[in-house]
């Protein structure tokens, strides 16, 4: 029997990422479900407890010191992280213009979106390589794609492309290495985030990233996908 692999999700007690935990469950990995909020961590994998291994745990990713909390916390239960999702996203400003958009609120995006990604990373892929296997999933957005990028959510959109350009560092610094690294669009999904009207669930949401998270060790690294397929950055 293979080992049993271990994935972090961020952001987890609602909308996609719940669905991802939910999913990686089912697929017989060990979940550790979290949130930035101790409690809802706890409540979502409650909900999740049938589903298999779940283990929550808090974790504001845009706090260094609750990043390393949680490094050292689960390196002393000897729960080494094997998959990262990086889910975790706020959206603020969604029709304030670019030239209107506050700097504070830049700020605060970037905090989570892509500086809180960049030290969750820097907590677990060292470990991933040491190990000789990881896969990490950044929850891109398509208002990140550069090549289509226009006046939409201009902090939220500036900060997701971003974080593609992360991808690729990441992937680049880790080709070679067994860890594999990719950024995921989830489409327009109906969650607090994606509104009532978007026409997918969270089901077909979080498809492609747990379809990343589970690559084979010949899969690609350092892509941007939607609906499993490779798309323009
Ligand atoms: P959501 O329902 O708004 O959930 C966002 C999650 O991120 C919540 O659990 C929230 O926690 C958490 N979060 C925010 N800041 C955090 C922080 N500093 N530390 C830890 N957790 C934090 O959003 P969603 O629609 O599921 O989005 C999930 C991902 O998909 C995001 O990366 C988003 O950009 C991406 N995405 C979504 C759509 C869409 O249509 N929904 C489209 C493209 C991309 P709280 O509950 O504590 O606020």
């Amino acid at each position: 029997m293979s080992e049993q692999r271990t994935a972090l999700v961020t952001g987890a007690n609602r909308g996609i990422g719940f669905e991802v935990c939910r999913q990686l469950a089912g697929k017989g990995l060990r979940v550790i479900l979290t949130a930035r909020d101790g409690a809802k961590a706890d409540a979502a994998a409650a909900t999740l407890g049938a589903a298999g291994d779940v283990i929550a745990a808090t974790l504001d990713v845009s706090d260094e010191r609750s990043v390393r909390g949680l490094a050292s916390d689960l390196s002393r239960r000897r729960l080494h992280v094997d998959v990262l999702v990086n889910n975790a996203a706020v959206l603020v400003g969604e029709s304030t213009g670019v030239l209107e958009t506050a700097v504070d609120d830049l700020r605060a995006t970037f905090a989570t979106n892509l500086f809180g990604v960049v030290s969750v990373c820097q907590a677990f892929v060292p470990g991933m390589i040491a190990r000789g296997y990881g896969r990490v999933v950044n929850v891109s957005s398509q208002a990140g794609q550069l090549q289509s990028m226009g006046t939409y959510a201009p902090a939220y959109s500036i900060s997701k492309a971003a974080l593609n350009a992360f991808t690729r560092q990441l992937a680049a610094a880790t080709r070679g290495r067994h860890v594999l690294v990719n950024s995921a669009d989830p489409g327009w999904v109906r969650t607090a985030m994606g509104g009532p009207s978007a026409p997918r669930s969270v089901q077909q949401g979080a498809d492609t990233l747990v379809w990343l998270a589970t690559l084979p060790a010949k899969g690609p690294t350092g892509g941007f996908f939607s609906d499993r397929k490779s798309i323009d950055w």
